[in-house]
């Protein structure tokens, strides 16, 4: 089947390698998710899974849950001819909105496909079809109930490979270091209020344009924390700058005039995250602050798409999110189990000279040839480890680094165990930065993780 399609539909290896291997998983699972990150076709590969079924006599069921990615669905299924299920919800290939698939009562389709599954609105429709098989299709498969209803994930790319494959463009990740104060969160994410509270600051709003000057290259891209602060920002760029926001009517003809060139950057809130698609773009500017890994690959991927013109693209972060979240181009190893909420990203590191955002072990910065400083190598439990060097005798373990404090315990100036609860109090990204330098493993992290989580100061010795 797989030689058979790619001639056909001009498939990618990997696509065809999805297909493979969810059919085969089919054997035992009835639910799967396919993990595709954005640009690698995920359309046109369920496309073919949904030929390939209704050849072979099956009616199948497509779910979107915008209007937009329903029109784009229809356009990429168009040569086989689906319906609409408000229309004739018995054809043998349909396509409908989860929200009016919910409400109706339709007959079981053999097959359902459904886009965006991490957003998990599609829980009544699989609870109304039990017996149907399912593929759920995101690129972040992070919705806490996924693993009650698929067993089974196939990840048949990754970000990386992708760019390896000259599929998506390379990334030259910045991390402008921000104070941010007064963030305050509600439901699992900022509020809108006081990121525009941290973010709306002659001082940050300096740095974007001396940070965009020195590093970006037109035409830009730039998220904002509010609409007001879209505004306020292209306004503080200058005429080169403009922005497209929801409650302003000329909207589409201001991002025709950007992507004519008459702009060199474009700003936004919420508007141009998911399914904007201009090639050109190489600079994706970030100007507010998220905890939502699937918000942050999206924010970020609208730069990654490859373009003559380009041969990578820069993203300027001022809201310290590739600390929190890690870099677009990090392997995530996706996993079905359910697990907490905060598994940390891999740790990175900063360029303190080009503010470029590098892999935690790096010594040198492959932007600008930046040497980190001098480090001293000392044994912890076997393991060599390379610290920063700094007097530690006196200090207060809650103003040590991670690596710090490994080096405290091996210098007997705190117990690991005191070590170990501070860190836990940091959260999921320091205590798996630990288990690396450690040597320990990741089960490690997620065990001492359950631990309790209280602070507490100790001085060191
Ligand atoms: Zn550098």
């Amino acid at each position: 089947m797989g030689a058979f399609l790619s001639k056909k539909m001009n498939l990618r290896h990997y696509q065809i390698s999805a297909i493979d291997q969810l059919r085969e998983g089919f054997r035992n699972h009835q639910r799967q998710l396919l993990v595709m990150p954005t640009g690698a076709g995920k359309t046109i590969t369920f496309a073919a899974i949904a030929a390939a079924a209704v050849r072979k006599g099956k009616r199948v069921l497509v779910l979107t849950d915008r209007i937009a990615l329903l029109n784009q669905t229809f356009m990429a299924m168009a040569h086989l001819r689906p319906f609409n299920i408000t229309d004739n919800p018995y054809a043998e290939l349909t396509i409908g909105m989860v929200e009016t698939a919910a409400r109706r009562t339709l007959p079981t389709p053999n097959l359902i496909i459904i886009d965006e599954a991490h957003k998990g609105n599609f829980f009544k429709i699989l609870q109304k079809h039990p017996s149907a098989r399912v593929i759920g299709v995101t690129a972040t498969p992070l919705h806490p109930r996924l693993s009650e209803f698929y067993t089974n994930i196939v990840e048949p790319t990754t970000i990386s490979e992708l760019i390896n494959e000259g599929y998506l463009s390379p990334v030259a990740p910045y991390q402008i270091q921000a104070q941010l104060d007064g963030l305050r969160t509600r439901s699992g994410e900022y509020t809108e209020a006081s990121q525009f509270a941290a973010f709306n600051k002659a001082k940050i709003y300096g740095q974007a344009i001396d940070h965009f000057d020195a590093l970006g290259r037109a035409p830009a891209l730039y998220f904002c924390a509010n609409i007001e602060h879209a505004k306020i920002t292209a306004k503080a760029f200058g005429d080169r700058a403009v922005s497209i926001t929801s409650d302003d009517p000329h909207r589409y003809d201001k991002l025709r005039a950007f992507e004519l060139g008459d702009y060199q950057i474009i700003t936004n809130c919420g508007i141009l995250t998911t399914g904007y698609d201009h090639p050109p773009i190489k600079t994706i500017g970030i100007l507010r602050a998220t905890k939502s890994v699937p918000l942050w690959l999206q924010m970020c991927g609208r730069g990654a798409r490859i373009h003559p013109t380009k041969e990578e693209f820069v993203v300027i972060d001022h809201g310290n999110n590739h600390t929190r979240l890690g870099r677009w181009d990090d392997d995530r190893n996706w996993t079905i189990e359910k697990k907490d909420k905060d598994i940390g990203p891999a740790p990175v590191r900063l360029c303190p000279k080009c503010h470029a955002v590098l892999r935690a072990a790096a010594t040198e910065c492959s932007f600008c040839g930046h040497k980190f400083e001098q480090k001293e190598k000392i044994q912890v439990k076997g393991h060599a480890v390379f610290v920063e060097k700094s007097n530690l005798s006196g200090r207060l373990a809650s103003t040590c680094s991670v690596r710090e404090l490994v080096r405290a315990v091996g210098e007997k100036r705190i117990t690991h165990a005191q070590a170990c609860r501070i860190i836990r109090s940091r959260g999921m990204p320091s205590l798996i930065e630990f288990a690396e330098i450690m040597g320990y493993s990741q089960g490690w992290a997620f065990a001492n993780y359950r631990l309790d989580k209280s602070k507490i100061e100790v001085k060191l010795r």
